[in-house]
Formats: C-alpha cells, sequence, structure tokens
C-alpha cells in the first residue's frame, strides 16, 4: 500500500467534484478521504502504487466536466489503516473555508430530463444538481447546506431526500434539490389588470410575449424584463417604460444555432456562451439577423446570452422567439429581485410577472463577457463568478475591503491568498444602488467570516464609495490612486509583483494632482508607482456636462489645436451647436470657469467622435466611443499626426497635429470611417512610441495594457500587435479592464501601504 496527499486548485467546489472523486475511487479500490479546504479540495488516498498512479492520471486527464482544476499536486503521506473511501464534512478540516459556490447553468443532464415526459421534473422549472443550479443567490449564512439558504423551507420529499442521500446520485448533496412534490412553484401575475390563467403558466406568459407584451421574469439573481426580440413596437415600449436611452439590450436565445442565426459566433465566442457561467457575450450582429433594430439602435454589437435556468429553458421553448431580458429596473437602479418589490417597482412597466415562492437570498446581475481580440474578457464580473475566489500570488498581511470607484461599482474582499469580488453593484448614483453596496458589502464579510482591518477606496472625495469608506474609522483607511489601481488589478490577474510599465487608458480618474487622469504611462508594482507618461490635457468645459454635451469637448480639442482660433470650416463640424452655446464654451475655456483639465484617452474618443460623426450628445458612458470604433475602416492604414513632448515631466502626447489634419479630412468630405481608422492608428503609434522611449530610458519591462478603453478592440489588437515582438504584453481576461475590476489593485495596493507602515 502508498499514501498520497492530493491538492486540487481551481473551480472544485460546489460542482460535485467531492462525489465525482469518491465515486472514482470507490470504482478503482482506492480507500481514504477527500474534503474541501479553503483552496480548493483535498484528498487523501491509499492503494497499491500501480492503482494510486491511475487513480491520480483520471483525476488529471479525466476531470468531471464542471470542474476546472488550475493546479493538481501529489505528495506521499505514511499509509494508514482505513477500509472506505468518504467524503469529509468541510468543518471537520478545522479550517474555515468558503463553502459557497456561484450559481451554475442547468447542466445537460438536468436539461435532458426537463423535457422528458417519462421523467418526474418533467418540465419542472426547479430543476437542479450537484453539477448545477443556485447557489450563492439563495444562501443566506455558513455553511453552505439547505438549512443556510432559502430552499430551507421546502421539505424535501422522500424520493428528493433518497436521492440527496445517495452518494452514488447526482443529486447527492443538491442543496437546492427539489421536485413537483416538494419544491417552488411558479405562478403568473398580471399588472396590467387582467385575470391570469391558473393553468399552463408558462404557455400564458409565451402567449402575452407574442402579443408584444412586457413580462417580468424571476431569475437566479433577480427579475429580468422580457419582449419579443423581433418586435420593434414591443422593444420601443419596453425602452420607454423602463426610461431607458440608446444602451442595447441583451437577448436571450434558445441555442447556440439560434445565437448564430444573429451574429458572428467564433468557437471561442461559442465556448463563453455555453460556458456554465453563462454571461451575456457581446458579438458582432449579422447583416440578415433577424431582430427589431431598437434592441441594440446604436451598435453593431449584440449581447446574447443562453438559457440558464430551467425556466428560462422552458419559456424560451414556449415562446419560440428571440427575447429581450434585461434587468429589471428603471434607469441605473438595483435589479429587483423580491416579488413584493419587484410587484410594487414594475407596475407600469411590466404588464405580467413570472415568479415563484423560491427567495433570491443575494442580488446578482448578469455578468457580461466579450473577446477582446482573442483572448475572452471579462467586462462585468457577476452572476455565475461570484463568490468564485481569485487566487493572488503573494497573500495579504490583514483582511482588506477595497470599495471601488463609482460607475460600475464592485468590491473586493482580500484575505490570505485569496480575494473576493462581490456582485456588479452597478452605478453608485443612487440611494437604492448605495443601500445595495453596503448590504452586498455585509453580506460578503459574513459568508466569508471576515472582519477586513484595512479600508482601501478611490481617491476621489466625491465619491459614495469613498464616503463610505472614511465612514468605517474602525479600520485603517487607505486611498488609492485611480489608474494605479486599475494596473495592479491587471498584475493580480496574471501573478505578478515584479515591475511593470502600465498604460492605464480610461474615461477618467481622480490623480494625485486633483485633476482627472485617463490616459497615463505607470511605472509599477503594488507599493509605488511613478508617472512617467500621460496625455495632454483637454478643457472640459461645464465639467461633467461636457461627458454627455460631448460637443464641448470637441469644441475644446478644434480652440487647443487652433490656438483659440479654429478656423470657421472646422467649428462647422458642429452642426446644430448654437453659435452663443460655442462661444460660451469658448469664454469658459479662456477663462478657465468651470473647465477643469481632464487627460483620460476616453475623452479624445468623445471629442474626435463628436467632430467627425456629428454627434453632439452622449447618452450614456462611452456611447460615442463605442460607435466611433465601429465606423472605423479597416483598409486605412495611414495614421494622423502626433507629437510626444519630452520637455515636459511626465512626458506628454500631443495629439493637436492629429486634430488639424483630421479637420482637414472632414473638409475634403472624407468619409467618417476614414478619419476613424487615422485616429485610432494615430493612438496606436503614439502609444508605441512612447513605449519604445520609456524602454530605453527605463529597461525592458512587460507592458500592462489597462483601463475601460481597452474594451476598444482595435485599440488593444493594434498596440499587442506592434509591441508584442518588443516585449511581453498583458492584458485582462479573469478581471474587467473597467472600473468593475478596480477593487482587486485597490486591495493590494493598500495591503502593501500597511505593510510599509509595519
Ligand atoms: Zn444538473
Ligand atoms: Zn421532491
Ligand atoms: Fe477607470
Amino acid at each position: 500500500m502508498a499514501g498520497y496527499r492530493i491538492e486540487v486548485r481551481g473551480t472544485v467546489q460546489g460542482v460535485g467534484f467531492r462525489p465525482w472523486v469518491c465515486r472514482l475511487a470507490r470504482r478503482m479500490g482506492v480507500v481514504g478521504r477527500v474534503q474541501n479546504d479553503p483552496r480548493g479540495v483535498s484528498i487523501e488516498a491509499f492503494a497499491s502504487t500501480a492503482v494510486l498512479g491511475r487513480f491520480i492520471d483520471e483525476l488529471r486527464t479525466d476531470p468531471l466536466p464542471t470542474a476546472r482544476i488550475a493546479e493538481l499536486r501529489e505528495a506521499p503521506i505514511p499509509d494508514e489503516d482505513l477500509d472506505a473511501f468518504v467524503i469529509e464534512s468541510s468543518e471537520a478540516s478545522g479550517r474555515k473555508a468558503l463553502s459557497i459556490p456561484p450559481d451554475l447553468a442547468t447542466c445537460e443532464d438536468c436539461t435532458k430530463e426537463l423535457l422528458d415526459e417519462r421523467d418526474r421534473r418533467f418540465e419542472y422549472p426547479f430543476t437542479n444538481c450537484t453539477a448545477c443550479g443556485p447557489r450563492f443567490t439563495i444562501a443566506t449564512g455558513i455553511p453552505y447546506d439547505r438549512a443556510a439558504t432559502t430552499m430551507s423551507e421546502f421539505v424535501m420529499c422522500e424520493a428528493c431526500r433518497a436521492e440527496f442521500d445517495d452518494v452514488e446520485n447526482r443529486r447527492f448533496h443538491a442543496q437546492p434539490n427539489a421536485c413537483p412534490e416538494c419544491g417552488p412553484s411558479l405562478r403568473l401575475d398580471r399588472l396590467d389588470g387582467h385575470a391570469a390563467t391558473a393553468s399552463n403558466v408558462l404557455a400564458h406568459a409565451a402567449e402575452l410575449l407574442s402579443r408584444g407584451k412586457v413580462v417580468a421574469v424571476k431569475g437566479l439573481g433577480g427579475f429580468h424584463l422580457a419582449c419579443d426580440a423581433t418586435d420593434g413596437a414591443a422593444v420601443r415600449r419596453l425602452r420607454e417604460r423602463k426610461h431607458r436611452d440608446e444602451k442595447p439590450f441583451a437577448v436571450m436565445v434558445q441555442s447556440l444555432a439560434e445565437a448564430g442565426a444573429l451574429a458572428e459566433i467564433s468557437s471561442e465566442e461559442g465556448a463563453l456562451l455555453s460556458a456554465a457561467e453563462r454571461p451575456v457575450v457581446l458579438l458582432r450582429r449579422r447583416q440578415d439577423a433577424r431582430l427589431a433594430v431598437e434592441v441594440s439602435p446604436d451598435t453593431s454589437l449584440l449581447g446574447l446570452f443562453l438559457p440558464y435556468t430551467p425556466l428560462h429553458h422552458l419559456l424560451l421553448a414556449a415562446a419560440r422567439r428571440p427575447l429581450v431580458m434585461t434587468s429589471a429596473n428603471v434607469s441605473d437602479e438595483p435589479i429587483c429581485f423580491e416579488n413584493d418589490e419587484a410587484r410594487r417597482r414594475l407596475e407600469g412597466i411590466a404588464d405580467a410577472i413570472l415568479l415563484h415562492d423560491r427567495k433570491i437570498a443575494m442580488r446578482c446581475d448578469d455578468s457580461v463577457s466579450r473577446v477582446i481580440a482573442g483572448v475572452p474578457t471579462i467586462m462585468r464580473r457577476s452572476r455565475g463568478f461570484v463568490p468564485r475566489p481569485i487566487y493572488l500570488s503573494r497573500p495579504v498581511a490583514r483582511p482588506v475591503l477595497a470599495c471601488g470607484a463609482h460607475l460600475n461599482n464592485t468590491f473586493c474582499i482580500a484575505m490570505e491568498d485569496t480575494a473576493y469580488f462581490g456582485p456588479h453593484i452597478g452605478d453608485l448614483e443612487t440611494v437604492a444602488a448605495l443601500d445595495f453596496f453596503e448590504e452586498a458589502i455585509e453580506r460578503m464579510q459574513t459568508i466569508l467570516s471576515v472582519r477586513p482591518e484595512v479600508v482601501a477606496h478611490d481617491l476621489h472625495p466625491g465619491y459614495p464609495s469613498t464616503r463610505y469608506a472614511q465612514t468605517r474609522t474602525e479600520l485603517s483607511v487607505v486611498g488609492v490612486q485611480h489608474h494605479h489601481a486599475h494596473v495592479v488589478s491587471l498584475m493580480a490577474e496574471h501573478g505578478i509583483c515584479d515591475q511593470v510599465l502600465g498604460v492605464a487608458y480610461d474615461g477618467t480618474g481622480f490623480g494625485e494632482d486633483g485633476t482627472s487622469w485617463g490616459g497615463d504611462f505607470l511605472l509599477c508594482t503594488a507599493e509605488r508607482y511613478e508617472r512617467v507618461g500621460t496625455f495632454r490635457p483637454i478643457r472640459l468645459a461645464g465639467g461633467n456636462l461636457a461627458m454627455r454635451e460631448v460637443w464641448r469637448i470637441g469644441y475644446a480639442l478644434l480652440h487647443d489645436a487652433y490656438d483659440g482660433a479654429p478656423p470657421r470650416n472646422a467649428t462647422a463640424l458642429l452642426d446644430g451647436v448654437p453659435s452663443s452655446s460655442l462661444l460660451l464654451v469658448k469664454q469658459m475655456i479662456e477663462r478657465e470657469i468651470n473647465a477643469p483639465r481632464a487627460r483620460g484617452v476616453g475623452r479624445y474618443f468623445d471629442g474626435f467622435g463628436a467632430l467627425a460623426l456629428g454627434r453632439a450628445r452622449s447618452t450614456h458612458e462611452g456611447q460615442v466611443a463605442i460607435a466611433w470604433d465601429q465606423v472605423a475602416n479597416t483598409s486605412v492604414v495611414d495614421a494622423y499626426p502626433y507629437e510626444i513632448d519630452r520637455r515636459t515631466t511626465p512626458w506628454e502626447v500631443d495629439l493637436r497635429p492629429a486634430v488639424r489634419a483630421a479637420v482637414e479630412d472632414l473638409a475634403a468630405s472624407a468619409p467618417p470611417g476614414d478619419v476613424s481608422a487615422r485616429f485610432h492608428n494615430a493612438l496606436i503609434a503614439a502609444t508605441s512610441e512612447l513605449l519604445d522611449l520609456l524602454w530605453a530610458e527605463r529597461g525592458n519591462l512587460p507592458v500592462a495594457l489597462t483601463g475601460g478603453v481597452f474594451q476598444n478592440e482595435r485599440l488593444a489588437a493594434g498596440i499587442e500587435n506592434v509591441i508584442r515582438n518588443k516585449n511581453e504584453v498583458l492584458r485582462h481576461g479573469a478581471v474587467p479592464p473597467g472600473d468593475g475590476g478596480i477593487a482587486l489593485g485597490q486591495a493590494l495596493i493598500a495591503d502593501a501601504v500597511m505593510r510599509d507602515k509595519g
């Protein structure tokens, strides 16, 4: 007999991994034990050397499909006299473990049962097993077992109990296990004053959808608003009722094949769509897609996702059409998740509401992913991912809570060698969003059983997340520069602690000097950074107003490029802006009244986009920037001129020559697509030239591309193509490049600051 201790790291908790190991061991005649530990699963196995070798091979080469093994390490241990293989409860290990896994999409086995007339769960919308179903969103406490979930009010029937207790069964210890006998049930309420039919609720919902009605649907982490995505009038109505401007809606389709009829899908994108996390995936819409233009009026990107609950599968099958499925909320408020709350808040928005009696304990919005220049990149990390840990290559000394930034807020808790992002909170613009933020922090602290000792926040004094951190006076409070945090988030994702050259491009972020940064080159580690490059600032006349009235930025570019006297043909590009408004903005810039300087590369996109597309306004953050990216003519390879000013500290990219060249192009009636391409090419060239200069001066450091602007595929791919032969290039994958990913970097920087203090 020989003995081995095998440590498995990765996504191995809450996916049925322990029972699977147990079955495998018993089949092979291996004795020992398996249990969860804080970092994954550990196995102690005893058998003959030959059998053990095969057992480990099997674990390595043919793992459970729902598990994702990041690392498997084995070491010999002394033989023990055992006669069986057992699953040991997590508590027995005596160490605290995060036992709550993320929610997972309905697995293949469960989907089959759902459609099998002979199965006792035929068409049962709450079917699940150890490999799938709700988890994080139903957990009310720890450890993760049925008593500490919202399923505790349902008592398992005999048949369900037998499955739950049988280690050979797919539902062994599946905490939300249920069936039509004993589990939750579905119901449809009309909110439009009509009576709902009691029988065949799904057929009724499908019928309403086919008549252009808006139906709210209770999902895993909250309610969606659904309507027929092929019906323009229905989609318009939904937009009006939800007060949603032109931001695209996500669309749920029944199958990968159906997704392929609406959008172009690469194999990587197909894998993302089908992954157990089931994010919304941003894809290129097909010209001939049978879909209302109102779904995404302003962009050729289309967000699609596949059903992830049995209820979705059944609803899509009954409706037989793609459905808009957008978070049920008004404007920027958090997603609705309680039945009474939903009925109250959705009155006047939804015509009916499809709901059930399994409570949602924790709100969790859909996640969003996109393949950016070949790399699957998460843009919003929430349902399906939270609370899965991110492993740190250097443990934090004390538990840290990092509060994130302002837009697309998420927070992060780091403890020992793991970091946990909370769910997507959204923009911290409303009282409801702030309440959600605080409540979610409390809950994450509870389920991680951790009390942070350090709290990190953005340097911006006006952010509600900053003010929240400053109320936690019982903790050590550390302010962290926004772009430093962006770079360190990316370093952490790649397990890098040594110095890198960070390129942080975004819309805005508070700088150490009190001005807005966002086009910054930082030589940095978690401990410190040096700002070695930036962009020439733009005056934002009217401050935040300029973000919506992007013509103000366009004008500021002209004013700067022509030394305060742009020619008539240049200002004519701002067609539709009254000359009195132009004059006012000119005066604000010249007298420096409410015209703060901003260096965000995102603002250059706004400004150039406004001039070349004749777009005076942006209805939501990034709208003009995204449109500007998509019009670019790929066959245009030349670039606008620019300068790099090395007399300043930090060095400065000056795009005034590019502005003048673009004005000449537009005066000569060049298509906006050509102007866009030359603008992108100029940014790519300027970035790589500045990197060359910095490498020569500071040594050959790896480059970290981060910030919301790197959601722009043309720019990310363009820069990577130019520099990848010269040096290592880091890009985001598992942590969002935008402000949704910033909290991780904040946590690690705060930890480093506290270490420095001793
Ligand atoms: Zn399942
Ligand atoms: Zn049952
Ligand atoms: Fe940012």
